[in-house]
């Protein structure tokens, strides 16, 4: 178990942003989400993007960010219920020409009950009717005002086509997350949230996670919810297997003896034992608690 007084500040670092982005259906978030990781696709190699993937970290001017991709609200509110605090920024994006949609005022309510520093991204802004002004006061009018006109929201206007607009992004979220002060110890035992998993043929549980503190790695014995296992591989968001994975990085772990839910903490434990007894006692638990719902 962790408590607050067993935390030893003193290996603290900065760690990267967790960045969300959220928005209306087909205002752009794929689209957005693609165009940022193109940058490093094309200098990591050949071939480009073959497949959309749910996270990844890009660097700016040095520094990282990671983008975390969210399958569906539902799966977002899930994460949140349980409490699952994976995100540091929200990004909410709104297509210039198309402006605020019930998803998006749906978005706005879970940016604002996040607590995370919101950004809004007004997306093709390539496009001949993009209204930049118009989204600026549908948003103003939803307490959203942006800076430029007295509030406190950056609005940044994008186009996931042209590329334009993107390093005004990512500057900004490197400026939001400075003021955060993210920190976390890279050499405490690793706790990472699962952001998507799944059985796959012939490699068994696989579970995308992103570290929250310390440094998973290969060997690690680990428990998720009611499940458990030593780490046996780790790709990293390039497809490629690493051995670790740092603060805030993200890839894709094998090893676990079930596929874990989104939004589930995975903790590095001392033995193999001990990582067996805990997900055994969760699991006996849920049982339980199921046995009583029943006969209730
Ligand atoms: P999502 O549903 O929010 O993930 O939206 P998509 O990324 O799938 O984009 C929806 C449609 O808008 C697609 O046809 C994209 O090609 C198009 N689109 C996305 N971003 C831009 C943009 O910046 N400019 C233009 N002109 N089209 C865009």
């Amino acid at each position: 178990e962790y408590h607050e007084e067993d935390i030893d500040d003193s290996n603290f670092e900065t760690r990267p942003p967790v960045v969300t982005i959220m928005g209306h259906v087909d205002h752009g978030k794929t689209s957005l989400l693609d165009k940022i990781r193109e940058s490093k696709v094309a200098a990591g190699e050949a071939g480009g993007i073959t497949q959309h993937i749910s996270s990844y970290t890009v660097e700016k001017n040095g520094e990282k960010i990671t983008f975390v991709d969210t399958p569906g609200h539902a799966a977002f509110s899930a994460m949140r219920a349980r409490g699952a605090s994976v995100t540091d920024v929200v990004i909410i994006v709104i297509a210039a020409d198309d402006g605020v949609k019930p998803q998006t005022e749906e978005v706005i309510s879970h940016a604002k009950a996040s607590g995370c520093p919101i950004i809004v991204a007004v997306n093709k802004i390539d496009k001949e009717a993009a209204n930049i002004d118009m989204v600026k006061s549908q948003m103003a009018e939803r307490d959203m005002t942006p800076v430029d006109w007295g509030g406190d929201i950056e609005f940044i206007g994008v186009s996931a086509k042209t590329g334009a607009g993107i390093d005004d992004l990512l500057e900004n979220i490197l400026l939001q997350s400075e003021i955060l002060e993210l920190k976390a110890d890279p050499t405490a035992k690793a706790k990472a949230t699962v952001v998507e998993s799944l059985l796959e043929k012939g490699r068994g549980p696989v579970a995308t996670i992103i570290v929250e503190n310390g440094t998973l790695r290969v060997g690690d014995n680990i428990v998720c919810d009611t499940t458990y296992g030593r780490v046996k591989a780790i790709t990293n968001d390039m497809g490629k297997p690493v051995k670790e994975l740092g603060l805030s990085e993200t890839g894709s772990v094998l090893g676990l003896s079930d596929v874990p839910a989104a939004g589930a903490i995975m903790v590095a434990q001392d033995s193999d034992k001990e990582a067996k007894d805990i997900a055994t006692k969760r699991a006996e638990h849920e049982r339980a608690k199921e046995l009583s719902k029943s006969t209730k």
